[in-house]
């Protein structure tokens, strides 16, 4: 049966079971059945599932498997992390994630005023805060207001001219300061589509040379105490570790030097995000070649190794990972609205008393076709398509000609699918490039797959249901959105295979997987889309379903996005009801209706209510 290659990447989050995919904690529900129960209640379009349990379940990981890391090597210094903000800003993940981790040393990493913000108010107390990201005198101030509330702050220094701003805040805003980082430059760097944060050419960090500077700027101006911890980012998604293990041999030579140098309040190392998360559904294809616990256990030894020649004691570990806490929370789920060859069956076919030869002859491969014959039936059919497109441009056949030949297509690629459908399922895949079907889902890409439109990043996609039944359509996903790019391919030797329904009759959803970092925020409105319908599904024993739907948070009506863009929306409404009033051609009482319609459709999102449903009812 077909899996979806759900054991490489669900990471057991996710299982298959009696042919539905259900969530694999407490009472495994089926995803199917939460979907149904928000539909229910009037959401049709693409909805955006949280799941708050799986948080916890990242932040537990990465502790437990660094802390045993740290005992396996009698490592000294002490583990802590904290979550970078731009990769998941929403409310309803970011204080979750601060309620499950209030009994560790977990705290919020901000790379702009706003997100300093957001780590001021909600970091636990006594949890860390660290700032990355360019400066200004105002942002700074800013940490120095943290620092005054109490929090754990550490400003994490670019370039020199930020530690300059420091020195002259210290002046002007006195005690208590924020703790000071400096953001190493390394010569080593990822590997993969984000490898641009790392590196002697990055973006961020200090070369040598200026860390030089920067001590003697620290020293000079007294601040050398507050100096506690050094940082680097080598890039997100590392898909191969040994780059990673040279930036750690290089960064911990650096600070057994600054030690030396005279910075001994340094006992932090901060090595950044960048661990990896598997997004393959596909056997040797993983985007990844190391576990966590090779991961952690790589950092605590190499660290351990590098001070002990040193002699110097061994440091903190701060980790930023975002990404592989954040991703496994949310499942997008899109409806599909139509297949596109759908509308090619028997009862189009509209053949004349007389037809062309070709077509007869198509006629005669449809129906005479068998388990045998069928793929060099198909390419016949293939054969003739074009000749009879060719005789329709040179007008010597016409468009229910045309019309007819489309049909005859399609119904012999439905058959040759049916009549291999218990046969070797490699037959199928031979002929997939040629006769994939499209699945149009109500969704947008660019608003919540962001990374696939950009980067080409690819998020494992499956059914919710049937998975019992043998998939048969070879298919490319479309978006609702009018632009090329909204569409997903997949090539032959990784094709998506999904079942064939017919749904004007019947509902099938895809859920896309991993879908909860870096998507919300970079999801962007074209065409105007907003987010999807959102909601957490947060478990509770004492329930009778064993789970409850909270913070469901409504996609944004038209209105509401046109007032984002500083439409007048006011205006607009005054407007589009003067147009209907003044129109002399429609009476009074189909005014009243047309403009009661329009306003309901200004309430509303601006996804399609499924072709489904409405058939349906
Ligand atoms: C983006 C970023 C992270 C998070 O990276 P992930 O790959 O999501 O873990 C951590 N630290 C810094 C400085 C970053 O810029």
């Amino acid at each position: 049966m077909v899996d979806y290659g759900i054991k490489f990447w669900s990471n057991d989050d996710f299982i298959i079971d009696n042919g539905v995919v259900k969530v694999n904690y407490k009472n495994k529900p089926a995803l199917i059945e939460i979907v149904n129960e928000v539909r229910e209640k009037g959401y049709k379009g693409p909805l955006l599932i949280r799941f708050p349990h799986l948080i916890e379940k990242q932040i537990e990981k990465i502790f437990t498997t660094f802390e045993s890391s740290i005992q396996e090597y009698k490592y000294k210094g002490s583990f802590k992390a904290v979550f970078p903000l731009k990769v998941n800003q929403m409310p309803n993940f970011v204080l979750p994630l601060v309620a499950c981790s209030e009994d560790k040393c977990y705290g919020l990493e901000a790379g702009s005023k706003s997100e300093l913000i957001v780590a001021m108010a909600y970091t636990n107390k006594g949890s860390p805060i660290t700032v990355n990201g360019f400066k200004d005198k105002e942002m700074i101030s800013l940490g120095f207001v943290a620092a005054n509330m109490g929090h754990d702050i550490t400003l994490t220094i670019e370039g020199l001219n930020e530690l300059e701003t420091i020195i002259e805040v210290v002046k002007e805003m006195g005690e208590p300061y924020p703790k000071i980082g400096l953001r190493i430059r390394l010569h080593s760097t990822g590997t993969g589509i984000w490898a641009k944060s790392g590196g002697i050419n990055s973006k961020f960090g200090l070369t040598s040379t200026e860390l030089l500077e920067a001590i003697k700027l620290l020293e000079d101006s007294h601040l050398l105490h507050k100096f506690t911890m050094i940082h680097f980012h080598i890039g997100s998604q590392i898909s191969d570790i040994s780059p990673l293990k040279k930036a750690i041999r290089e960064v911990g030579n650096i600070y057994a030097e600054l030690r030396k140098m005279g910075a001994t309040s340094l006992t932090c190392v901060n090595i950044g995000g960048g661990l990896a998360v598997e997004y393959t559904q596909h056997e040797g294809s993983n985007n990844r070649n190391y576990t966590l616990s090779e991961f952690s256990g790589d950092v605590v030894f190499s660290l351990k190794e590098i001070v002990k020649n040193k002699k110097e004691p061994e440091p903190d570990i701060y980790i930023e990972s975002g990404r592989y806490i954040s991703a496994n929370h949310a499942v997008l789920i899109a409806p599909v609205l139509e297949l596109f060859s759908q509308e090619y069956d028997e009862k189009a076919l509209k053949l004349k008393e007389k037809n062309p030869p070709l077509i007869a002859e198509m006629l005669d491969l449809y129906q005479s076709m068998s388990e045998k014959n069928a793929i060099e039936y198909l390419h016949d059919s293939f054969d003739h398509m074009e000749s009879l497109l060719t005789l329709f441009d040179l007008g010597y056949i016409d468009l229910q000609d045309r019309s007819n030949t489309e049909v005859l297509v399609h119904l012999i690629i439905k058959k040759v699918i049916k009549l291999l459908k218990y046969k070797n399922h490699n037959d199928i895949i031979r002929i997939q490039e040629q006769v994939q079907e499209r699945y149009l889902l109500n969704c947008s890409f660019f608003q919540s797959l962001p990374d696939y439109w950009g980067l080409g990043q690819n998020f494992p996609v499956m059914p919710l249901d049937r998975l019992n039944r043998r998939p048969t359509r070879s298919a490319s996903l479309w978006d609702i959105t009018c632009d090329s790019d909204g569409e997903i391919t997949f090539d032959s030797s990784k094709p998506l295979f999904l079942h064939d329904v017919d749904v004007t009759k019947e509902e099938y959803f895809l859920g896309f997987f991993l879908v909860g970092a870096y998507q919300e925020v970079l999801g962007m409105r074209h065409n105007l889309f907003t987010h999807p319908t959102e909601l957490s599904v947060v478990f509770d024993d004492d329930l009778n379903k064993g789970y409850e739907i909270e913070n469901l948070l409504e996609a944004q009506t038209i209105l509401d996005v046109l007032d984002d863009l500083d439409y007048d929306t006011k205006e607009i409404e005054r407007i589009l009801k003067q147009r209907i009033e003044e129109n002399q051609d429609i009476d009074e009482e189909t005014k009243k209706e047309v403009m009661g319609q329009l306003y309901i459709m200004l309430s509303e999102n601006g996804y399609l209510r499924t072709i489904a449903s409405s058939e349906k009812n």
